[in-house]
């Protein structure tokens, strides 16, 4: 498993990166919990991730908190 690093500026110190599980496929995916848009399960599009206007909702299992 390969793991992909990033450097990413992070504006708000609340907002976190999540591992989620895509609920349909059972793919990883690593989402904003304070996305503004709707994340998509990369293979088969299963919303994963619904914008709120503050915190997102997690429509995925949230595995792990990347911080
Ligand atoms: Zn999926």
């Amino acid at each position: 498993m390969v793991t992909k690093k990033r450097k990413i500026l992070v504006p708000r110190p609340k907002s976190r990166f999540l591992l989620v599980v895509c609920p349909n496929c059972g793919r990883k995916q690593v989402v904003f919990s304070h996305a503004t848009f709707p994340v998509r399960c990369h293979s088969c599009g299963t919303l994963l991730v619904r914008p709120t206007g503050g915190k997102a909702e997690i429509l995925g299992k949230i595995e792990k908190v990347l911080g």
